[in-house]
């Protein structure tokens, strides 16, 4: 029987809630194969606490040589800090991208037929939806040289050939799990970087013949994307475009508590969590929704534990218990964490 080393990052706020429902989720979905081995560290506000620091050098290490990472979230008010010596919590995040070399951000969206009514789109203009937003995560504007005088300043985006075509293969490799389509997006007809960006992911694409590639202005992207978001699969894009994209796309589903990412590098561990933060006004309270991070959990499973049977268990329990009228309060339900996550295992069995 397969064996998976998980690294468990629970964090602050409403984290270890969220990922120990996640946790009970996942070992009733994988009934021991994988058998999954969980290490739990410290990352975030509670590692500062301990460490002094919100990422060691040990767990670092220890998530290079594990599988993959789970993360609940971390922050909170305890850690906010003008001083900028001090140490922070999302310090902690930007180290593990660093240091994995986690350069390709996905995002699925897929909001559930039982949810249509909590979209602020019309049901008739979601109905369908299934799309995976690939955002490029460690290069272009947020990376380049910028300076600044006193009457201007300056944010250049630098992307080169093997940057664009590591994050479009990871596109691609989506893509024929799915539908096979890939939407690439730029601004080609203004950009340099996206003309590149355009000659890349068209070279790649005769690699993956069985792929249909459009590419897409992001200006367009973002007016298709609210009109009609069924037409989507997989939207390869740059960190800039795919930052603001992947936030418009994710509003399709409603609510902040449903949504899952994914982030992986070329080899080796990749990080999964909920797109939500820390949610320090309802932590301790057992009312978190554990969706987004049984979501995540079921990425892990498809793309770093190579168990997509246990992946789609997970995705379909979610279902049927959205299905069945199970909603926590961010979908406007009262089902507290405990009853969420019952009734998703309940739907397992
Ligand atoms: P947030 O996502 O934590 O919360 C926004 C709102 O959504 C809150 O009202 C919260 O109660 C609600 N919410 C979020 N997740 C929920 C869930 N699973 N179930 C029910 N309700 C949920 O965003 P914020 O308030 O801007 O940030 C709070 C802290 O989280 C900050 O310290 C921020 O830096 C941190 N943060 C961390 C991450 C991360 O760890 N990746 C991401 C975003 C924010």
């Amino acid at each position: 029987m397969a064996q998976k080393s998980v690294v468990l990052m629970p964090g602050d706020g409403i984290g270890p809630e969220v990922v120990g429902a996640t946790v009970e989720v996942v070992e009733a979905a994988t009934a021991g194969d994988p058998a999954i081995t969980w290490s739990e560290v410290l990352m975030g506000g509670c590692s500062i606490d301990v460490h002094g620091t919100a990422l060691t050098d040990e767990v670092l290490a220890e998530c290079r040589a594990a599988d993959a990472v789970l993360l609940g979230a971390v922050g909170g008010p305890k850690w906010d800090t003008t001083d900028p010596d001090a140490p922070r919590p999302e310090q902690g995040l930007l180290g593990l991208r660093a240091g994995l070399g986690l350069f390709a951000n996905l995002r699925p969206v897929k909001p559930p037929p039982a949810l249509y009514g909590a979209s602020p789109l019309r049901e008739e203009r979601i109905a369908g939806t299934d799309l995976l937003v690939v955002r490029e995560l460690t290069g272009g504007i947020y990376f380049g040289e910028r300076g600044r005088t006193d009457d201007s300043a300056y944010d250049t985006c630098p992307y080169s050939r093997d940057e664009v075509e590591r994050l479009a293969r990871r596109g691609f490799e989506a893509a024929r799990g799915r539908r096979a389509k890939v939407t690439s997006v730029d601004k080609a007809n203004v950009l340099e970087t996206s003309r590149l960006w355009r000659e890349v992911v068209s070279g790649l694409a005769a690699e993956y013949p069985e792929v249909e590639l459009e590419h897409m202005l992001v200006d367009n992207a973002a007016m298709q994307l609210v009109s009609r978001p069924a037409d989507f699969d997989v939207i390869v894009t740059e960190n800039l475009f795919g930052d603001i994209l992947s936030d418009e796309a994710a509003m399709i589903t409603g609510s902040i508590g449903m949504l899952p990412s994914a982030s992986l590098g070329a080899a080796g561990a990749g990080l999964y969590e909920p797109v939500h933060g820390s949610a320090p006004d309802i932590a301790g309270q057992g009312i978190a929704n554990p969706i987004a991070t049984c979501l995540s959990a079921a990425m892990m499973l498809r793309y770093s534990l190579d168990a997509p049977g246990a992946a789609a268990r997970i995705d379909d329990a979610v279902a049927a218990t959205l299905d069945a009228g199970v909603r926590p309060r961010d979908l406007g339900g009262d089902a507290d964490t405990r009853a969420v996550t019952d009734a998703i295992l309940g739907a397992l069995a």
